[in-house]
């Protein structure tokens, strides 16, 4: 009979490897199999140097490892191997399949752990020092996917209601002219502030400020690069006085506006 393991779900963050948590570190240095995603930072492997690393990553409408292979794959190496880690970037609670890899386990009487990550909107408001949640008008905040197009027979936005003070959009890289319509359709104002951040927590991040209006604008700055959009209270700069350590984020908010004015 095989010997069966134990999968550790690990979040790794959003983007630099120093952004794992120490847990999730240590359960990546003891695994024997890393089964990890394409958003991950390769800098990750040398906590982990004699694992077997396999890359099974997923990329918006890029080619990808089928969620079924996905599946299969962790059951196979868990039923091989005693320690297996799935490293999933962000948090893997966070559109990460998460419920169909646990589900696939459970039903190999697999057990698993989940170890958090920092997710990508929280990295974006620490990048951009725009808290996600604000006393008094940013009491909620909600995490959406833009993929999901929601459209009437016609072609347009079908309206979705507004879910909170603070929407964060992910997955929303190609789709900017969609959630541009459908912010609109669902009643968010044409001067409602909106950020963009794209590789949040990498050196090389890039923000840019916009309006529901203008957000498909954001589309030749973030062209190619995991980005999430957030709308409402928790987009508009936090504070008045821009600290020294914000120069990059102006940088990149100015080529945001001189993309807005249409140059
Ligand atoms: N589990 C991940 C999200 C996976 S879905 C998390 O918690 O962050 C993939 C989407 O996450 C991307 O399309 C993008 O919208 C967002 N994303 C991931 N890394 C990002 C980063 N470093 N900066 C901005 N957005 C990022």
């Amino acid at each position: 009979m095989n010997k069966t393991g134990h999968v550790a779900f690990i979040g790794a963050g959003p983007g630099a490897a120093d952004l794992i948590t120490v847990r999730g570190a240590r359960l990546l240095a003891q695994a024997d199999v890393v089964l990890f995603d394409a958003l991950t930072d390769p800098a990750l492997r040398q906590l982990a140097p004699a694992a077997r690393w396999l890359h099974v990553g997923k990329r918006g409408f890029e080619n990808s490892t089928a969620q079924a292979t996905i599946n299969a794959l962790l059951v196979r190496h868990a039923q091989r191997a005693a320690r297996v880690v799935r490293l999933k970037g962000g948090d893997p609670s966070v559109f990460g399949r998460l419920e169909e890899e646990l589900q696939a386990l459970a039903d190999a009487g697999i057990a698993c752990e989940v170890v958090p990550g920092i997710t990508a909107a929280s990295a974006a408001a620490a990048a951009t020092l725009r808290p996600l949640t604000r006393r008094g008008g940013g009491r909620s905040v909600s995490l959406n996917t833009a993929m999901t197009a929601v459209t009437t027979q016609a072609g347009d936005a079908a309206p979705v209601a507004r879910h909170a003070d603070t929407e964060v959009f992910y997955m929303a890289g190609k789709q900017l002219l969609a959630l541009a319509r459908r912010l609109a359709a669902s009643g968010w104002p044409a001067d409602t502030p909106v950020c963009v951040v794209s590789r949040a927590g990498w050196g090389d991040m890039l923000a840019s400020d916009h309006t529901a209006a203008t957000v498909a604008q954001a589309a030749v700055l973030h062209a190619g690069r995991p980005a999430v959009v957030t709308v409402g209270a928790g987009a508009a700069p936090a504070v008045l006085q821009r600290p020294a350590s914000c120069e990059p984020l102006q940088a990149a908010t100015e080529a945001g506006r001189a993309i807005d004015r249409g140059f």
